[in-house]
């Protein structure tokens, strides 16, 4: 890492990292808390390989400060925070590491509240919560709402619809190609809309058993992983990892719209959020579009209530168009228009807990 720590924090505006270890489960894990001006910091926990502890931490930091601006921008009364694990999913995961982490959450006395992301399961959220209450996204019989990935990729597929209508006047994917980048969870909820819309779906894939899924349940086009962006197609809808939108893959993308569930999809805000305007790509921001999982998993805090849930997800809708509108109207890209938005309520909240 060439900055030290404090120096990210400080740039990224952190307010606490937390570094948890315990040997005998073989637990790594890092619980980034970003802000909690709006409440406490809900974001959940990803289970990845990453080669160093470094690419553990940023990786933790850049998703907990995402978290900030979608509940903010969800008009959730939520802070941001995100948790990772370093190891193998394959190997790692035990009932004793989830219960041992579920102890570290809990020691945050609320401040953190976790949830599932990439290799974490619902069952996993069961684990950690015999250890604490702080913890959303557990099974359905348990009381909670289960897997939230169903709310994210409709979220998506509405923000997607509103991307149509900023480009092509008609929120309409009938007879649209998309690429769908990663059906896991979200991807193949999303690739289900799509069919049902009318598009003609293609999707991308690492792991042969989800294509299989996939094609198993929908008529699509499978492409090879390795030079996606020479084929032809009209949104790009990244949902497996983030940065896939960098200064390759622009100067190669043929696409008026990118629209996916990944988060921190661009792979640096201030240099590839104008190249995506000069290239004429619309870019409906991640965190906006994203969502819908975060709105869910929240409704679990204040009694859950699946048709107030999926009101708030359709808002996305109107909002992205919105965002749309603020980024021609101030001259900035789409995913600084959707952060000033939500720097706007941040500020603004702030501003009311510091008075009497
Ligand atoms: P997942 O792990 O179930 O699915 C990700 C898929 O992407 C997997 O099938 C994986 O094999 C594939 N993949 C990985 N690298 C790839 C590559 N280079 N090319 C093509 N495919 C690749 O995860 P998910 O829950 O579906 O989440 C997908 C993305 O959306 C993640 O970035 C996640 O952070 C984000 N997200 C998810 C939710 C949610 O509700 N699950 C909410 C908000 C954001």
């Amino acid at each position: 890492m060439q900055q030290s720590v404090f120096d990210l924090m400080q740039q990224m505006g952190h307010e606490q990292l937390v570094f948890c270890h315990d040997p005998y489960s073989g637990l790594n894990a890092i619980i980034a808390i970003h802000n909690t001006t709006l409440g406490p910091a809900l974001g959940g926990t990803r289970l990845w390989n990453y080669n160093s502890h470094e690419e553990g931490v940023i990786d933790a930091l850049r998703l907990s400060r995402g978290m900030t601006y979608k509940a903010a921008i969800s008009d959730l009364n939520l802070g941001g925070g995100k948790a990772v694990i370093i190891g193998d999913a394959n190997k790692i995961k035990s009932e004793g590491l989830w219960r041992r982490y579920g102890k570290f959450v809990d020691s945050l006395n609320g401040k953190y509240i976790t949830a599932e992301d990439v290799n974490t399961s619902a069952r996993d959220m069961e684990y950690i919560s015999l250890e604490t209450e702080h913890v959303t996204g557990v099974p359905e019989y348990m009381g909670g709402s289960g897997d939230p990935s169903p709310f994210t990729a409709y979220g998506v597929f509405v923000g997607m619809k509103a991307s149509a209508k900023k480009v092509w006047g008609n929120d309409s994917l009938a007879g649209k190609k998309v690429l769908v980048q990663g059906v896991g969870h979200v991807g193949q909820y999303l690739v289900g809309h799509l069919i049902e819309a009318g598009a003609k779906v293609m999707i991308s894939d690492i792991n042969e058993t989800r294509i299989k899924e996939t094609t198993d349940k929908f008529k699509v086009e499978v492409i090879n992983n390795s030079d996606i962006f020479a084929k032809e197609f009209d949104v790009y809808a990244p949902c497996a990892l983030g940065a896939t939108v960098n200064t390759e893959s622009i100067s190669k993308m043929k696409c008026p719209i990118i629209a996916g569930a990944a988060n921190n999809q661009l792979a640096e805000e201030r240099v590839h959020g104008p190249m995506l305007i000069e290239k004429g790509i619309l870019y409906a921001p991640d965190f906006l579009i994203n969502a819908g999982g975060l709105i869910n998993v929240s409704a679990e805090l204040d009694g859950y209530n699946h048709e107030r849930v999926m009101g708030n997800v359709e808002k996305i809708y109107n909002r992205t168009l919105e965002i749309f509108n603020l980024s021609e109207k101030e001259n900035v890209h789409t995913q600084a228009a959707a952060m000033m938005l939500a720097e706007k309520r941040l500020a603004d909240i702030a501003n009311v807990k510091s008075r009497l």
